[in-house]
């Protein structure tokens, strides 16, 4: 069994891995790159009008054989592990023919956002894992393992070929909701693991002032109890762990919990994979509307929704009535200013930044300090720290350890044991 990282050995974001026998070849993950050849952040409108063969030429796209829209297939397969542009954001450029394989969170994640995000892939033949059982593509044996991760159910994948096993991790943690997952894996391990391709992004971004999900909840709550104007949340409306501690939070102190349609949306296509999410109609959630969003489900989706969800539509007069009592989702920097102005004497409400704060520009902060609206971080990573990481490894006990999605793969010798550097694009042949 043969192994080649094209990319992902360097840095975070733009995943993808080639596992080749000789019978079947296979990728897993192909995202798109949240970094540049220079390190800066990747700019997707780069891509606007370009083809293939161009951005194969720019190396914004892996050279692979067999895998463009432009050429004659020979990808048995695509396995996606979560709903993180990084993971599967070029899919739009693979041949429509190419089977896709996902978990059905991430496949309904996926079609959401290109109904109401510019991040569209087009038609992709997607095809559902069942995260319990194991499936072949050609002689690839694969096992998918559900992980704890700010994507919603994201996997793992053990891939066993040719007397050899590799474990991918993907993206994943241990300090959210589903911590149970990453406990179950280092108390039952895989066995004889040849190759672990293991996740290391929050190298050098030690940084923890809410250590899990959980303390999260407990931030949230202290400052709605607090609270004396509205309270706001910036938060990605895919982040499930996050809106669940969030709605707790409000639960715990009598709040409401103030979503858009594109959140009580995403909540109600998930209801499918999970009973256990939040839902537009349970108590102390309300659905503020915008045009945008309503244009988009009507136009996208149905109009019968709408009807739905106006069911609890709340309107800015009673939010203003009692301000202290809600929390408002804001999310998007640039709609901001227009929910700010609908709010009556705004100054000196809070928002709660609960998104990686790599996103939280200095415009956006001098904005709130003259509007005089204080920012809270109250955010935990989607990533295993360090110290999760090396109990991963040690309990999976790999022959090769090979650094992935990180830009500090030069740490992990002195980190973990066995450890193989590999570079993009290089053949690592597992024998
Ligand atoms: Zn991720």
């Amino acid at each position: 069994m043969q192994l080649i990282i094209h990319r992902g050995t360097q840095e975070i974001g733009g995943t993808c891995v080639e596992i080749t026998t000789d019978q079947t070849r296979i990728l897993l993950d192909f995202g798109m790159p949240l970094v540049d050849a220079r390190k800066e952040p990747f700019d997707s409108k780069t891509l606007v009008g370009k083809f293939v063969d161009s951005l194969k030429k720019s190396k914004i796209l892996p050279d692979i054989k067999g895998l463009y829209n432009t050429e004659e297939i020979s990808i048995d397969a695509i396995l996606i592990s979560h709903s993180h542009m990084d993971h599967y954001g070029l899919l739009s450029y693979v041949h429509n023919d190419i089977p896709v394989y996902m978990s059905q969170g991430a496949q309904e994640l996926i079609e959401v956002s290109s109904i109401f995000t510019p991040n569209k892939i087009g038609k992709i033949n997607s095809r559902i894992i069942n995260p319990k059982k194991t499936f072949n593509i050609g002689d690839i044996k694969i096992t998918p393992y559900l992980v704890d991760h700010s994507a919603f159910d994201a996997l793992a994948f053990l891939i066993e070929a040719d007397g050899k096993r590799i474990f991918y991790s993907g993206d994943f943690r241990a300090h959210g909701r589903k911590s149970i997952l990453f406990k179950r894996i280092i108390k039952n391990p895989p066995k004889d693991i040849d190759c672990l391709l293991m996740e290391g992004s929050m190298l050098g971004r030690e940084n923890r002032k809410y250590k899990d999900e959980i303390s999260v909840q407990q931030g949230m709550e202290d400052t709605l109890k607090a609270a004396d104007n509205v309270t706001f949340l910036f938060v990605s409306s895919q982040n499930i762990d996050r809106l669940v501690s969030a709605y707790k939070a409000c639960l715990k102190t009598n709040s409401t919990f103030v979503i858009d349609i594109y959140t009580a949306y995403i909540l109600d296509t998930l209801r499918k994979v999970s009973e256990h999410i939040p839902q537009f109609n349970w108590r102390n959630i309300r659905v503020k509307f915008y045009k945008n969003q309503a244009d988009a489900l009507v136009e996208k989706v149905s109009t019968k929704l709408l009807y739905h969800y106006n069911t609890k539509k709340i309107e800015l007069s009673e939010i203003n009535k009692n301000k202290s009592k809600f929390l408002m989702l804001a999310r998007d920097n640039s709609i901001f200013p227009r929910i700010l102005n609908g709010i009556e004497n705004s100054e000196g409400a809070k928002i709660i930044y609960s998104m990686w704060n790599g996103y939280l520009t200095d415009e956006f902060k001098e904005y709130c300090a003259k509007k005089g609206l204080s920012i809270e971080d109250v955010h935990t990573s989607g990533h295993a720290t360090v110290e999760d990481l090396q109990a991963f490894a040690k309990a999976l006990k790999p022959r090769y350890l090979v650094p992935i999605h990180t830009f500090e793969a030069q740490r992990y010798p002195g980190l973990f044991k066995n450890v193989k550097l590999l570079k993009d694009g290089e053949v690592f042949t597992l024998i």
